[in-house]
């Protein structure tokens, strides 16, 4: 890059850089992720350093945070707060901490480590223990006066406990974090969402423009913490010589210290701390964006000192985001086997926390409406932990002409035929028995995993047998010939043999299978099993009533009702008709006697199994009197581990849940 481009570009980054903090800042609206916010940062930083010739005092990477609204009731700060400068691998780490070394002449530094909680920087001054003003960090040198607001907030006392009263400082200025609980955050959006307000996009924007309020009783009920990390103004008091006694004083003092800090006698110790809770942030109750470092001696962060933006004694370990943004490239609609219509936005292909996402769920068009969202809106997604992504808000709206509005659908996609709304469901439904898709998803379903276990009966291929029309209902998989595969596109011999094996294989499947491989609506994995193990074989269950289903202690009435609809209808008369026809017993066997320690016992899978199917290994629990959970939480009494194990490994960890292999599983089974 020349000159010229250098400076365009520098003056380019620094405007943008410039509004996104205002929106982020002030309004607490921000329009880009904090992972694209924090690479225009460090393009900005790179060029300056390169062409310093450019670097303008007032330019971002220079400043803390942004100007305040000249509304604003100010704050000039005792001591000037600051940020903190990022780091965002471990090499990265060690780099900072050979600066560290090299800046103390030493050769070894102990260090505290603190999660750094995702909220908004506050000072608290306190005179002769009393809580006399609250102010937000604004540029680092003056804030907003947030007192009023801050007061609301029950962690943050309003007098210094006097433990040891003569050692109360006259003047002490704090520096801590506002933040909100996960669940807390949840319920804030859910209550917006109801009420037609604006969502936020992440607890700390929340939590900004929740301390931000005009009303303070509103403040109130937002149910806000404060956690303390330093201190700005200590005058008179104890004397405090490292960050590690301060957390101490503070306790004493009755402020909230975050008891998972950490004292590192060296940079291995800080790290394996960042990898630890790396792992284990999904299960905390607030939201982490990072950890934060600090050089423990005072006298050792005297002698490091300040850059105008962030202190070198400190620096955030930052970890993967999980939100990003991107633009919707299509919004499409699914059509699944219940008849129930998605909208799927297609995405321009995005990193978010390691993983490339191109599809996000809608879940329904009422959440389409509320989201106003439209072809080529750039949005905000996140991904928490395993789940399906989803979209968080439109940042960015593309103006278009009222036709390219997207709009519920009258019809199905697939098949044409009218939709409908179902009472008390904002789904809406294809009820055209003859959908082809929903007979593609049914069929899936049938043969999945879970179900009936088809191996080799995938998409591409029932996708193929319904083009040729070797497929109008889940029975005719029993009829297929081995010669109607192999004049498909897909087969050679090897392929076809093995898949009519597993068919016939299948026929043996128990009766709990085959009526979830049904898909009859409300009845899941464990419903299913339930009736089976009641009802032994599906002519009994087909001849129950409503009172004889109720009867059964996991069958409620909205079960109850599904299970009676779906069996009188003649299509699924034929359907049953057909499969005894082909041979399937639909039989339960009897429950063999559990093994103790099975009985009565949560098992919790994660990661890839070897030599079992999740579903098989599913069966056998339950089959031995135990249960099969998908969360882990205190009540699990095992969690198996196969490859690979996902958050759900950490979880377990955290909450002390046996854990065994497969093997040890097998041997369990063996005992
Ligand atoms: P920051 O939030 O990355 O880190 C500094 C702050 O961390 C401190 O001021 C303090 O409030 C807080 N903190 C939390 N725990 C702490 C602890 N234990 N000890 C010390 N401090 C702790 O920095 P920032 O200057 O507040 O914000 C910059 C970041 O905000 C950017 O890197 C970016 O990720 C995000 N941002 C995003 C946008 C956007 O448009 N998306 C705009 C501006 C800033």
């Amino acid at each position: 890059m020349n000159k010229e481009e250098a400076k365009k570009r520098i003056q380019y980054l620094s405007d943008e850089l410039n509004n996104h903090n205002h929106k982020y800042y002030v309004l607490s609206q921000p329009s880009i992720s904090d992972k694209e916010y924090d690479d225009l940062l460090k393009e900005l930083i790179d060029l300056e350093s390169s062409f310093p010739e450019f670097l303008d005092i007032n330019s971002p990477s220079q400043r803390v945070g942004s100007k305040l609204p000249s509304s604003a009731d100010t704050v000039i700060h005792r001591a000037k707060m600051y940020s903190l400068d990022n780091t965002y691998s471990v090499d990265e780490l060690k780099a900072w901490d050979q600066r560290v070394l090299k800046g103390l002449n030493a050769k070894i530094c102990e260090y505290t480590v603190e999660l750094k909680i995702d909220g908004i920087s506050a000072s608290l001054t306190y005179e002769n223990g009393g809580f006399i003003l609250g102010a937000t960090r604004g540029d680092g040198a003056s804030g907003e006066n947030v007192t009023n607001n801050l007061r609301t907030v029950r962690s943050i006392p309003l007098k210094l406990k006097k433990k040891r009263p003569a050692l109360l400082p006259a003047v002490l200025d704090v520096r801590g974090e506002v933040y909100m609980n996960r669940k807390d955050f949840d319920s804030l959006n859910k209550n917006r969402k109801k009420e037609g307000q604006d969502i936020f996009a992440n607890p700390r924007n929340a939590t900004s423009g929740s301390v931000k309020l005009l009303d303070s009783r509103v403040t109130s009920q937002r149910k806000l913490n404060y956690f303390i990390h330093s201190y700005g103004v200590i005058e008179g008091g104890p004397e405090c010589n490292s960050q590690w006694e301060f957390f101490k004083l503070a306790k004493d003092w009755g402020f909230s210290v975050q008891d998972t800090s950490r004292l590192c006698k060296n940079i291995d110790e800080v790290i394996k701390y960042c990898i630890e809770f790396q792992q284990k942030r999904d299960g905390l109750p607030y939201e982490v964006d990072g950890v934060v470092i600090k050089v423990n001696s005072f006298l050792g962060q005297q002698k490091l000192g300040e850059t105008l933006k962030s202190p070198r004694w400190a620096v955030a370990y930052k970890f993967p985001a999980f939100q990003a943004t991107t633009r919707v490239d299509k919004i499409v609609i699914q059509v699944g086997r219940t008849g129930v219509l998605t909208p799927v936005a297609e995405l321009e292909p995005v990193e978010c926390a390691g993983v490339v996402i191109s599809r996000a769920t809608l879940h329904n068009f009422d959440e389409v409406e509320r989201l106003k969202i439209k072809q080529g809106d750039r949005v905000l997604i996140e991904r928490a932990g395993d789940v399906i992504p989803k979209i968080v808000k439109v940042v960015e709206s593309k103006e278009v002409g009222s036709k390219e509005i997207f709009k519920a659908p009258v019809t199905c996609p697939e098949c044409g035929s009218k939709v409908v709304k179902l009472k008390d469901n904002v789904a809406l439904k294809c009820i055209n028995p003859r959908c082809s898709k929903k007979l593609e998803r049914s069929i899936l379903h049938f043969a999945s995993r879970g179900a009936m276990d088809i191996e080799g009966m995938g998409e591409a291929v029932v996708n193929q047998l319904l083009d040729e029309s070797k497929l109008e209902d889940i029975s005719d998989i029993y009829f297929l010939k081995r010669e109607d595969l192999l004049a498909l596109e897909l087969f050679k011999d090897k392929r076809a043999d093995n898949l009519i094996d597993a068919i016939a294989k299948s026929k043996k499947q128990p009766l709990s299978r085959v009526l979830f491989g049904f898909g009859i609506p409300n009845i899941g994995e464990k419903a299913a099993l339930t009736l089976a193990e009641n009802f032994a074989d599906i002519d009994s269950l087909i001849n129950a009533d409503m009172s004889d289903l109720e009867s059964i202690h996991e069958i409620g009435s909205v079960m109850a009702e599904s299970v009676v609809e779906y069996f009188k209808q003649e299509t699924v008369k034929r359907t049953i008709a057909k499969l005894k026809e082909a041979g399937l017993k639909m039989t339960e066997p009897k429950k063999k006697q559990g093994l103790k320690i099975f009985e009565n016992k949560r098992f919790v899978f994660t990661g890839e199994l070897k030599t079992f199917t999740r579903s098989s290994a599913g069966s056998l629990v339950k089959e031995m009197g135990g249960s099969v959970v998908s969360t882990v939480s205190k009540n699990t009494d095992f969690i198996v581990i196969g490859d690979s194990p996902g958050s759900k490994y950490k979880k377990a960890l955290e909450l002390n849940i046996k854990i065994i292999d497969e093997k040890q599983f097998r041997e369990m089974l063996n005992a």
